[in-house]
């Protein structure tokens, strides 16, 4: 088998290796890359999963794309590293289910990309016996999730900025309490100049030789370990020998979720729709309604506040996928297949004001415990299903991405049901760990002579 090159979205740069793809994260023309083919799962393939552990499918996976640049040993060990928690699909009734993706380190599901990115970055850098400088500013969420991914690993050291006093005492904690090779910065500032430091960080050749990464939800490490869960759930829920086909409902914000969905159906997932959520930040259900791409400035601030974004920039590799162009800005620069999009995917909005009834209603009449982003695309899941009565059969497999733990939404599930969520294993223990970071000024001479001091 040859390899498979990556290709920018934006089709003004050249095609790259996988290991470029990931190493560079953005293309030089401002694209994202994209696979030029996408491989296939034979239905014998998928029929052998079902007795597959998780880290053995996502091997199965990655062997697809990697073909040969990693030996199977390694590429075995490295996965079975990076997934090394449960993946929970909770029934609720019937043959709809809730994925649970928060039992990794971050209680997010946005570990199971970040990890195996991490782990792939080392892998191509110990081979290469270079190192990288990840470089991230965060307002909370994304820091967390990027330190501890990279957390231990050889290679590569990591240097994050947050706002003093922007992030809650959870989130700061979850950063500063790693150290090793994880440098925490607190920023006499605002979210804003932490990420105007970086860039300018990334733009000054004197650092060049620090090989910066912004490590960045967009680079295509974080893409394929994304379509694994889908496998997953597949394997454990139905049966291709009968033909078996499967509707996931994704709660989106920057579409990456969902693009690892659309990638696993590429290769030959029998999926019968993707129900795509978003919260009030509807520029996708609109553009599917209307045809016109609007981006939306400021996003609006809902409360599944991971989600809250006016122009999600995977949205050019969805467009992509089906054939045609946007770019960095959200131009259509070429229509893609809309009524194939269509066919595949069913867009909705949901309040803030619904997604709060559906996590009280879940509870109550299913006691499953829902958090805000997992309660969108469940609202949504219901939304298609009156929509669409004949796929609403008790034989008809449906599966809810739940993308955090409720434990991170205290206030939110508090507000509406009076309880108090347990953390789980990941979230406990923080208060007695030692926290370390360094304060620094709002400076970029600063930074640049505190990055030069200690990489
Ligand atoms: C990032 C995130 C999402 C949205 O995922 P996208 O890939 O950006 O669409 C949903 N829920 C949670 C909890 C997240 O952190």
């Amino acid at each position: 088998m040859s390899q498979i090159l990556y290709y920018s979205t934006n089709k003004k740069a050249g095609k790259v290796s996988f290991r470029n793809a990931l190493l560079k994260g953005l293309a030089p023309d401002g694209g994202l890359y994209m696979p030029e083919s996408i491989p296939q799962f034979t239905r014998e393939e998928i029929a052998a999963l079902s007795t597959k552990e998780y880290y053995e499918i996502a091997f199965d996976v990655a062997k697809k794309f990697l073909h040969d640049l990693i030996p199977d040993e390694e590429l075995l060990a490295l996965v079975k590293d990076a997934y090394n928690y449960p993946v929970p699909l909770e029934k609720v009734y019937e043959k709809n289910y809730v994925m649970r993706l928060d039992q990794g380190p971050t209680a997010s599901f946005k570990d199971f990309a970040a990890r195996m990115m991490g782990r792939l970055m080392q892998y191509f850098l110990k081979q290469e016996n270079r190192n990288m400088l990840i470089l991230t500013a965060t307002s909370g969420d994304t820091g967390s999730a990027i330190a501890n991914a990279f957390y231990g690993l050889d290679n590569i050291h990591v240097v994050i900025l947050y706002p003093k006093t922007e992030v809650t005492d959870r989130q700061r904690k979850q950063m500063t309490t790693l150290q090793k090779n994880v440098q925490i910065l607190a920023l006499d500032g605002k979210f804003d100049d932490c990420q105007a430091l970086v860039k300018q960080a990334f733009n000054d050749s004197e650092l060049d030789y620090l090989n910066l990464s912004s490590a960045n939800s967009i680079n295509i490490g974080r893409l394929i370990p994304q379509s694994m869960y889908y496998i997953y759930a597949y394997s454990r829920l139905c049966d291709i020998t009968r033909d078996e086909e499967i509707i996931f409902s994704v709660p989106s914000g920057n579409f990456g979720d969902l693009m690892g969905g659309l990638i696993a159906s590429k290769m030959g997932l029998p999926v019968k729709k993707f129900v795509v959520a978003t919260n009030e930040n509807d520029e996708v259900p609109e553009y599917f309604k209307t045809g016109n791409y609007k981006t939306i400035v400021p996003s609006l601030n809902c409360i599944s506040s991971a989600m809250n974004v006016g122009h999600p920039s995977n949205m050019a590799r969805v467009v992509a996928l089906f054939g045609g162009v946007m770019n960095e800005h959200g131009e259509v620069i070429k229509v893609p297949d809309m009524d194939k999009m269509k066919e595949e995917m069913f867009t909705i909005s949901i309040s803030d004001q619904e997604t709060l009834e559906t996590l009280k209603k879940v509870k109550e009449r299913h006691d499953i415990l829902l958090e805000p982003h997992g309660s969108v695309g469940w609202t949504g899941l219901r939304h298609y299903f009156n929509m669409h009565p004949e796929d609403r059969r008790a034989d008809q497999v449906a599966v809810c991405l739940e993308t955090a733990h409720p434990a991170k939404f205290p206030k939110e599930i508090h507000d509406i049901l009076q309880i108090e969520p347990e953390l789980p294993e990941s979230l406990k223990g923080l208060e007695d760990k030692e926290e370390q970071f360094i304060a620094i000024r709002n400076d970029y001479p600063a930074f640049k002579h505190f990055l030069k001091e200690n990489y």
